[in-house]
């Protein structure tokens, strides 16, 4: 009942008038607080109103505009985004890698300006998502992401959840912006701190840590549930107006001035440069200060000022001419080698790791980097107890540059590899031309943990939530030896799992029943994954993903691929002998043989999935060879062709081959059929074939 609430007006009118102000109050406030990072109230106070208004939009629902503070979340989890075409195109932005590059670029303006001088405007490049944010007579109606720059997806309901974003557009009714259609463009980023706490949460619940917080705004963004957007604080820079022209707006910095009036949050540290020497300084200042910024900036984005310039300039096919990103060098780092320790790899490789005092470099914590192997150790010159430079590689994977040699007071020591596997103290092989050490026992500890964790990762068989931490658990409680081993699980078996940690009372820590039956979904879901990605999940030495999915798409089964003959599998592209002969030794393995055969008992499906739904798979059980150019399509074309009915393509002629279709100059091919009385196909038989799904009779 309204009238039993403290501080709900009884009366409708009342009521309206009321919410009315506390909704002006709050937009004012939260724009305060999220935009200027200037609030006048306390956060206990804007919570007061927000309670407010809140009690009173309960009691009154028929008061709830879409535009109320209170209606950030609500909306229901989507299942899928819809696309959304861009009024005008979002390009990307040319890069300048370097000083010089940049100078070229100002040179360039400047020629093309006919000595007219040119005042630009210098941001900073915010490391995060871009966002077009469109607005229909003052009020919030879409938002997108960029996508390929031409379709974007709409990402409304999750963005609606960011506070900095305006619900609504604070103008005065005689600015041109309150009427029609106003398209604002951004950037929407997680600042560091969030990132961090976001990935320490990730850690405890055993999920991936996001690489940098970049990913983690995109995936933020484009949450299935907005109230998993609103709990990932973001907050969002805009920088640019699509729809400018409409507004009356002449150059780069009065835009910036009108997005601020209009309650956007805009970039603090965004200056005006009269000529390049300006813009040098500026882009030197911003290198310096990348570090104390809580949030992640990349480089600086140059934009010629004055829109009248900027369409002179115009564009390339992908990017503006006026504007160019001057990209940071990586962030280095210094901290030191405390050790370096070998880790064992699921074929046995052993590869030293440089363990390192932790330090924050380009947006993430980082304690340990690859070393490769011990030649690259003696190339870098790094000894224990160095003083270390380091970088991410591409701003992502973490790389020891080398050592401060003059830092070193000769307490530090030289590293040597030992001759045994630090897992299960095996002797270690070195094979001829490889840089790498090898542990060979097949029985390995840590092989094992690797092999079953690369089975259950993202890109093999995706058993979503089997992280190292249970799996190291399954195998020391004796449930896990091999991948097989994964299908017959029981409930009861992951439930009771002993995670080694005690409760208060002194109990231990169990699995429990939860997560239990999550996990036993995601194995069952795994069950039904693309044959290359078993391939791949099997972990044979040298079969990536990538060529994973070359022999699936060669042999269609994996029985197949496991009795093809050593040059039949070289033969197929991307394959050379030396992938030929691994997958060769790995399906002579019997043991490998007994765990392909449970897993398959098991149900996990080891066949391509191609049925395509149009087509009756006519060709199924024939086995086509081509060779010779063919005129009307290309191989890979013929190839798709043919599968899309059923049949297999192999690069290689045997008995088995059903059909070889020869082009123009055939080669050595054509002879094998024609010494093994397989049945020879002209093109146009081909294209006959494809078109009918008729099969041509197999032998003349
Ligand atoms: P890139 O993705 O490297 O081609 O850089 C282009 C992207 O930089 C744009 O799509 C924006 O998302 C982003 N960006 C970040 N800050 C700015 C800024 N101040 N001005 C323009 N673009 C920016
Ligand atoms: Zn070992």
């Amino acid at each position: 009942m309204a009238d039993e609430q403290a501080g709900v007006p009884a009366d409708l009118g009342e009521a309206e008038v009321r919410a009315a102000k506390l909704r002006s109050e709050l937009q004012h406030h939260g724009w305060r607080y999220y935009a200027l990072d200037a609030p006048e109230i306390s956060d206990a106070a804007y919570d007061a109103l927000l309670r407010e208004l809140e009690a009173i939009e309960s009691a009154y629902p028929e008061l709830v505009v879409p535009d109320s503070p209170t209606q950030r979340v609500g909306a229901p989890p989507l299942s899928a985004f819809e696309a959304v075409a861009h009024a005008e195109r979002m390009y990307s932005l040319e890069n300048a890698m370097a000083p010089d590059e940049l100078d070229a670029w100002l040179q360039r303006v400047q020629r093309e300006s006919g000595g007219r001088s040119i005042g630009f405007v210098c941001e900073l490049k915010i490391d995060g998502s871009s966002l077009a944010l469109t607005y229909e007579d003052g009020t919030l109606v879409r938002a997108a992401t960029r996508g390929d720059g031409v379709t974007g997806e709409d990402v409304t309901a999750n963005v609606r959840t960011i506070r900095s974003v305006p619900l609504r557009l604070q103008l005065s009714a005689s600015d041109p912006g309150t009427a029609g259609r106003v398209e604002v463009r951004g950037e929407v980023y997680m600042p560091k701190a969030s990132f961090e706490r976001l990935n320490a949460e990730q850690d405890e619940k055993g999920l991936p840590a996001f690489a940098n917080p970049r990913n983690a705004a995109a995936g933020a963004v484009r949450q299935k549930d907005p109230a998993v957007t609103a709990s990932r604080d973001l907050s969002t820079f805009m920088y640019q107006v699509a729809t400018v022209r409409a507004l009356g707006l002449t150059g780069q910095r009065e835009t910036l001035g009108w997005l601020r009036e209009a309650g956007f949050r805009v970039n603090p540290d965004i200056e005006y440069c009269a000529g390049p020497a300006e813009v040098r300084d500026f882009c030197e200042k911003a290198v310096a200060r990348r570090g104390d910024l809580d949030y992640e900036i990349d480089g600086v984005v140059v934009k010629v000022d004055s829109f009248a310039m900027q369409d002179e300039l115009g564009f390339t096919a992908k990017a503006p001419r006026w504007a160019i990103a001057f990209k940071f060098p990586p962030e280095e780092k210094t901290t030191v080698l405390r050790g370096i320790r070998v880790q064992v790899g699921r074929t046995g490789a052993l590869t030293p790791v440089a363990e390192f005092d932790p330090v924050l470099v380009a947006g993430s914590t980082i304690a340990r980097a690859t070393l490769h192997n011990e030649d690259e150790i003696r190339r870098k010159g790094v000894l224990i107890g160095d003083t270390i430079i380091v970088r991410k590689a591409g701003d992502v994977i973490p790389e020891v540059v080398g050592p401060v040699e003059r830092l070193r007071d000769g307490s530090e020591r030289e590293w040597c590899m030992r001759a045994e596997c630090p897992s299960c103290g095996s002797a270690v092989w070195r094979e001829e031309g490889e840089v790498v050490p090898r542990c060979t026992n097949a029985g390995c500890p840590a092989q094992r943990l690797e092999r079953l964790g690369h089975w259950a990762a993202r890109g093999a068989l995706d058993i979503e939530g089997m992280g190292p931490e249970i799996i190291g658990r399954l195998v020391e409680q004796g449930l896990l030896h091999d991948v097989a081993d994964y299908y017959a699980l029981t409930f009861e078996q992951l439930a009771a799992v002993d995670l080694g940690r005690t409760k208060k009372d002194g109990s231990p820590v169990l699995l429990g029943e939860t997560v239990a039956e999550k996990l036993l979904a995601s194995i069952e879901s795994s069950k039904t994954r693309q044959l290359s990605r078993v391939l791949f999940g099997l972990g044979i030495r040298h079969v990536g993903a990538t060529v994973a999915e070359a022999l699936a798409g060669a042999f269609g089964s994996l029985d197949a691929l496991l009795v093809a003959p050593e040059d039949e599998l070289a033969r197929v592209e991307q394959v050379g002998p030396k992938i030929a002969e691994s997958v060769r030794a790995f399906a002579d393995n019997h043991e490998n043989i007994a765990i392909v055969r449970r897993l398959q008992s098991a149900g996990v499906s080891t066949i391509e999935e191609r049925k395509s739904p149009e087509r009756e798979q006519t060709l199924e059980g024939t086995t086509w060879v081509l060779t010779g150019s063919l005129e009307g399509l290309t191989r890979d074309a013929a190839t798709a062709a043919l599968k899309a009915l059923g049949a297999r393509v192999s690069g290689s002629v045997s008995k088995k081959t059903t059909y070889v279709v020869a082009g123009a100059d055939p080669g050595s091919k054509y002879d094998a059929a024609i010494e093994l009385g397989v049945r020879v196909l002209s093109e146009a038989e081909l294209s006959e074939a494809l078109q009918s799904g008729v099969v041509p009779e197999a032998v003349e």
